[in-house]
């Protein structure tokens, strides 16, 4: 019999009532929205109150650098979640919201895997609570009005070639990358050249997951640069008045969302911003409520641990005052043979030269984790082709980097699957031996950052920009904006520039292309390399699959 698809397995689950998942955390009724029976948001009032409460340990799960072979981390999330509430500790988990643009394009949702998932899994990876609807309306009222304000007299003297505030859609759709807006006659304005970027891309989202309340968010959004005057000097979204009507577009998307996984255990999903323009990791709000509700917390972050995990400790716990208890970085036996130089279609074969060979990437994961003061647990996520003496090789190899790995098969057995595992992450974060640091002090100047990025993590040899970069960054710094972090926007797929150059490179030139400042989420954009803010769908999209069968129910999504 062929093994259940994920969605089929998310079908299945026994459900329980959300608010019963919510009385568990301690969450009364009446402080729960419901969205149906197994979705609700978790009121403002409930998580205002909570603040003198002491806050559980956090878990990070990070991962090599991606290869197509797939690597796991969400469902390693889930499955640690499940497995630590399955040793008889509490435990909830912290994931991100699925964007619409990725699942109607190549096959993944973000629920997780196997029998280690959210559910309702098909909500989640569809319209869900409508918080990427919120994103999207806030955003794009500001776009509205901004060329309503030049409409009507242009008050603020906007220059209408340097509107940076461009709009936004949750879906892939390269038709929409550059367009010309305002065509037809006076009557509907001064056409301009701008163009679209998918929803998770939007400022407004980095904000969303960025902020403490709605106070916060407000400040925030005020203080996004939109424009700049013909004298160069930036318009903010509140000198257009939008940041009020904003945040009450945004108000309900700011409550963090609770769902369940298929063992009944607690999850929030809640933001989504995008890895590489933005931080990558789920709300700083759900966070930080799960953090005063469950005694260990178990949270994700994007793409590769060169990436993912640097942004979370740099961006996301300086910013909210977080520190991880303890790293989980997630390797798989078929990845560290493809950094190994096997080829996609010759995975299955044993090959333990070749792992041996693609541990070097793991490794410097390792390394660099360990860098900000964080213990790290190896988690090798087991595919059922792996054989033992692959999975010795791996076990070995992270020994001789004085760290350790635990086999986990969640995806095959969920919790039961994961007890060695939670076992030791439980010990691990109690231990006391984290020491979080992050990697670079506020005060550095914001080229140092970008170079301590790529020398301490990345091991680039020299960071390449031309005067024009650098005299940006110098600008930003009089401004009053040197104290910021920098959000590095590079491939996932290889510590340097160059997608295919897997394994661990080092001396590599870093060329920094682009820099960007977002201002109201609080972080300077470094762009190296070519990065997509709005995707386009592959020649044969998952869309084309994706259906209701007689039933009612959604098939092909995943
Ligand atoms: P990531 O968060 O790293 O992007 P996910 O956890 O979302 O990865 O997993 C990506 C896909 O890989 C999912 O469809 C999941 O079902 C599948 N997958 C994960 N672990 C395993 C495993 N051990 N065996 C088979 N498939 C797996
Ligand atoms: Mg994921």
């Amino acid at each position: 019999m062929a093994p259940k698809t994920d969605i089929e397995i998310a079908r299945a689950a026994r459900k329980k009532p959300i608010l019963e998942i919510g009385e568990r955390l301690g969450i009364g009724a009446d402080h729960l929205l419901p969205y149906g029976h197994d979705k609700a948001k978790v009121s403002q009032d409930f998580i205002d109150g909570l603040k003198d409460r002491q806050s559980g340990k956090l878990i990070l799960v990070t991962a090599i650098n991606p290869t197509p072979a797939g690597e796991g981390k969400t469902t390693t999330t889930v499955g640690l979640g499940d497995g630590l509430n399955a040793i008889g500790k509490k435990a909830c988990i912290c994931i991100r919201e699925a964007s619409l643009g990725p699942n109607f394009g190549m096959k993944g949702g973000a629920a997780g895997g196997g029998y280690a998932q959210v559910v309702p899994m098909e909500d989640m990876n569809l319209h869900f609570t409508g918080d990427f609807h919120a994103i999207t309306s806030a955003h794009n009222l500001l776009a509205a009005m901004i060329d309503n304000h030049v409409y009507w007299g242009n008050e603020e003297d906007i220059d209408i070639r340097r509107v940076t505030w461009r709009r936004v859609m949750d879906m892939n759709d390269r038709a929409l990358r550059q367009i010309t807006t305002s065509l037809g006659g006076v009557a509907n304005g001064f056409p301009r050249e701008t163009g679209f970027d998918i929803t998770v891309a939007s400022e407004v989202m980095a904000i969303l997951c960025l902020a403490k309340d709605l106070k916060d968010l407000q400040e925030r959004l005020g203080a996004m640069i939109v424009a700049y005057r013909r004298d160069k000097s930036p318009v903010y979204a509140r000198d257009i008045k939008a940041d009020g009507a904003m945040t009450v577009l945004l108000k309900d998307a700011m409550q963090p969302n609770l769902v369940q996984t298929l063992e009944n255990n607690p999850a929030f999903v809640h933001g989504g911003p995008f890895a590489n323009i933005a931080h990558g990791c789920n709300s700083v709000i759900a966070t930080k409520t799960a953090l005063k509700l469950a005694d260990y917390v178990v949270t994700e972050a994007g793409f590769g641990a060169d990436l993912g995990a640097e942004k979370f400790m740099n961006i996301k716990c300086r910013k909210a005052g977080l520190a991880p208890d303890c790293v989980v970085v997630v390797a798989t036996v078929r990845a560290m043979k493809m950094n190994g130089g096997v080829a996609k279609g010759d995975l299955g074969a044993e090959n333990v030269e070749a792992v041996k060979a693609g541990c070097a990437n793991l490794g410097r994961h390792i390394e660099n984790v360990k860098g900000f003061g964080v213990p790290v647990v190896v988690g090798i996520n087991h595919f059922a082709g792996d054989t033992e003496a692959e999975i010795a090789a791996v076990k070995a190899y992270v020994e001789g980097q004085g760290s350790e790995a635990i086999l986990c098969k969640h995806w095959a057995d969920g919790s039961k699957g994961m007890t060695e595992m939670a076992t030791r992450v439980a010990e691990v974060a109690d231990s006391g031996k984290a020491d979080f640091r992050t990697l670079y002090p506020d005060d550095m100047s914001l080229f140092e950052k970008i170079e301590a990025v790529a020398h301490k993590i990345y091991r680039a040899g020299a960071v390449v920009a031309d005067g024009k970069i650098r005299a940006q960054l110098k600008e930003w710094e009089d401004q009053g904006y040197g104290n910021l972090p920098v959000c590095m926007a590079k491939t996932q797929d290889s510590f340097s520039t160059d997608p295919g150059q897997r394994g661990a490179p080092t001396g590599f030139d870093l060329p920094v292309r682009e820099v960007r400042l977002s201002a109201g989420a609080g972080f300077v954009v470094a762009i190296c390399g070519e990065i997509m803010t709005m995707p386009g769908l592959p020649r044969q999209p998952s869309a084309e699959v994706i259906r209701l069968n007689d039933a009612g129910e959604v098939e092909g999504l995943f």
